[in-house]
Formats: C-alpha cells, structure tokens, sequence
C-alpha cells in the first residue's frame, strides 16, 4: 500500500511542525556575524520572548534543546549541597531533577500520580516541615509532555505561600510555551525554562532560562555558576557573540524571529485559543472512541490537560501497533508512550500521545483524528463510534459563522 506517500505530518510533543514562513526564513546564506541586521534582529528577540513568557524580568537565550535550558537554570542559581524539591508526576518531572544529581545537588522526588497533577496539600505539608529553609529551589513542569498533565503554577506559587518558605519557583514550560497560557510574573514564577522547538515552532536547536531579580541574587552567591551557563552575560549582552557565548545560532535567529512575528500578529490569546479547540476536539474524540473500547484519555479531569499534548492509554500492545499503522500507511507519526513503562503501567505498548502545538490549523487536526480513526478501524481495535463526528462538531461550534 503507497496511501504514504504524500507530505508526512509529524504530531509528535516536539519537534512540531515548522511553518514555511519560519523555513524560508532560514533558508539563506550565512550572514555577517560582526556587524548588520542579524545583531539588531536578536535585540529584538528579547522583549519579543519576554512577552510570550509574560514577564518584566530577565531572559538569556543559548544554544541547546531543552536539557541545555534545564542544566543552565540549575547552575546559575544552584551551589553543590543545597537541597532542591522535585515535584514529578511524569518522565519531565523527573528528568529535570535527574539533571542536578551529578551537580552535587541534594534532590528530593515528591512522585505523584501520573493521571493528576501536583499534590499541592503534600506540598505544603513539606515545605511546612523544612523550618530551617534547607529547600532552595522548587522544581515543577507546567506540562508534562510524557503524560499530558499541566499543573497550575499559580496554584503552586501559592501553596509556596501558604507554607511561607522562601525557595525560589523554578518551572519548566518546554513543552507549552505559546500554547497554555503562562504568567510568569503574575504568578510569582522565579526562573522559567523553554526551548523553540514545540509552542514556538522553530527546528531544535535555541533554548531560553527567564529569571526574575530574585532568582538573580542567589546567582550571586552560588557556588556552581559556570563560564559558558552563567546567564548574566547573555542578558545584557551588546555584541552578538555575548548572546551566545560564542558563534550565534544565526539561521535560528531568523526562525525565531519569523515565529515570533507569527505569534504576534495572530496574537497570544487567539493562539492559545486555537490550541485549546484543537485540544477539545482531540479530547472529544478520544471519549467517544473510549465508548466502545479499552481506550481512554490519561487524564480524566479537564481541567488538569494540556492544550499542547494528550497522552491516550490502549491495551498494550494496540497503542503501538496504531502508531506503526499511522506512520506506514497514512504518513502521520504519533508520539510513543514515553516513559510510561513504568512499575504501575508496565507496557509504554499501551500508550500514544497527540502532539497538538504549534502550527496548525483545523484541517490538520481533524486529519490527525480522521486518521487515527481509521487505523483503529483498519487494525480491528474495538472503540465507539461518532469521534470524528464529535471533534468536528467541536470545530464547527468554535467557528465564527457570520
Ligand atoms: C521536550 C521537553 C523537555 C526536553 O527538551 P529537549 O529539547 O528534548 O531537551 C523537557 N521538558 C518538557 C516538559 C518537555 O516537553
């Protein structure tokens, strides 16, 4: 069968899909790095990021994913033997904590459940209990790209609060910058890592650590900082080369600022607007093929998922021989269960998640849920009926007929 052989789309949690406008920005000779457009053009990066991530305070950008953006975070504000807390209820929450261990840095894992989020009581409960303030960071995701959850971060600022501990709020948003919302000074946010190559649509390769003057003053006395990580030079850099420590990513700089560009002029509301119907329709479509088949969101509570991400729990092994349908025979690729073989789920076989940020629009999603429907006809995998029908009545009621 050859149905493949169109244009694939990849709707994996990231990379997303990369718009034209973003590619053929890149697309062009290397520039002069000393002098000319390409350093005003990174000036003009800064207060453009700033506005995404809702925040008056400082950004340094670097070249790297997303573990870059983790590791520089940690070792500016960081010194060996303090005590980090590491909220986790998936892969993410961990994995960033996982990151400081061979820092020397003292962490604690609270692990919570992987179909809800923060257990903010349990917080609290902690904090309350470190009196001589041991704790110096908090670490938590907004969204956790391997099970779809997304934490309220106000919610969480508060219950800092609440125990009225003084760690600093560290939270990672790589997986739904530009596609949750996200006030970073709002809601008492610290330090706020992110990478370019989900919400922000551009290839990997351009990662960002925002920090308030807070988190600055303990860059001050940490005993970690490193030349190359310290974020102090990056934000209040004048020649290119103080941006990056080095050669600038230079073809990224055009594909951010082209996305930036795109973000703006269809404006951060309406963006996160739009990955919010996607999400619906995607939710939508998933209860109904759940009426009728051992196929359910793994995040039964709305109010706890993400509009970037949805992870969707199978009997192992349909979720994985749905994926391998997808990719071979309709040239979509669905993102695996990604560490989701764990002791309570023991098959990752059992798990498939929808990458939904980004650039996309209705026709997109709607071939992603017609597909995804097919193949579990195709592959006789039992589910109910009605959930393309479901996810286009989503569509069509969140359209401005006039
Ligand atoms: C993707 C992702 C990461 C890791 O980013 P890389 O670019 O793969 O290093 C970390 N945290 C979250 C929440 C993510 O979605």
């Amino acid at each position: 069968m050859l149905l493949a052989n169109g244009p694939a789309y990849v709707a994996i949690p990231g990379p997303s899909v990369c718009p034209e406008r973003v590619l053929r920005a890149m697309h062009r000779p290397s520039p002069n790095i000393y002098a000319g457009e390409i350093v005003e053009i990174t000036k003009t990066l800064v207060p453009s990021l700033k506005a995404v991530a809702k925040t008056d305070g400082h950004v340094a950008l670097y070249i790297g994913n997303g573990h870059a953006a983790w590791e520089a975070a940690l070792f500016n504000v960081l010194s060996p033997g303090d005590k980090v807390l590491v909220l986790s209820s998936g892969h993410f929450g961990t994995g960033w904590g996982n990151m400081a261990h061979p820092m020397g840095i003292d962490v604690e894992l609270m692990e919570f459940d992987r179909r809800g989020g923060n257990d903010l009581e349990a917080v609290i409960k902690r904090l309350k209990a470190d009196k001589s303030g041991e704790i110096k960071a908090v670490l938590s995701v907004q969204v956790d790209t391997s099970t779809g959850v997304k934490n309220g971060i106000a919610d969480l600022r508060n219950a800092m609060d609440a125990a009225d501990h003084p760690a600093l709020l560290m939270v990672d948003c790589i997986a739904c910058l530009g596609c949750d919302d996200f006030e970073m000074d709002a809601w008492g946010v610290d330090v706020m890592v992110a990478g370019c190559q989900k919400g922000l649509m551009v290839p990997p390769g351009m990662a960002f650590v925002f920090f308030n003057d807070k988190a600055d003053a303990m860059r001050e006395t940490n005993g970690c900082a490193s030349h190359y990580w310290d974020w102090r030079p990056r934000a209040n850099a004048e020649a290119l080369w103080q941006f990056f420590d080095g050669t600038a990513p230079t073809h990224h700089i055009y594909g951010m600022r082209e996305a930036l560009d795109m973000i703006s002029e269809e404006g951060l509301p309406q963006v996160f607007e739009r990955h919010a119907v996607f999400a619906k329709a995607i939710w939508a479509a998933v209860e109904a093929w759940g009426r009728g088949g051992e196929i359910e969101l793994n995040i039964p509570d709305p109010k706890l998922r993400s509009n970037a991400v949805t992870s969707v729990r199978m009997k192992a092994p349909q979720a994985t021989r749905l994926r391998n349908w997808a990719e071979s025979q309709a040239g979509i690729t669905l993102g695996i269960g990604l560490g989701m073989g764990t002791s309570e789920d023991p098959n990752a076989d059992g798990f498939f998640r929808f990458g939904h940020m980004g650039s996309l629009s209705a026709h997109m999603i709607l071939g992603l849920i017609a597909t995804t429907q097919t193949g579990l006809k195709a592959l006789d995998i039992p589910h109910g009926p009605g959930g393309l029908e479901a996810a286009s009545q989503v569509i069509a009621d969140a359209t401005n007929v006039t």
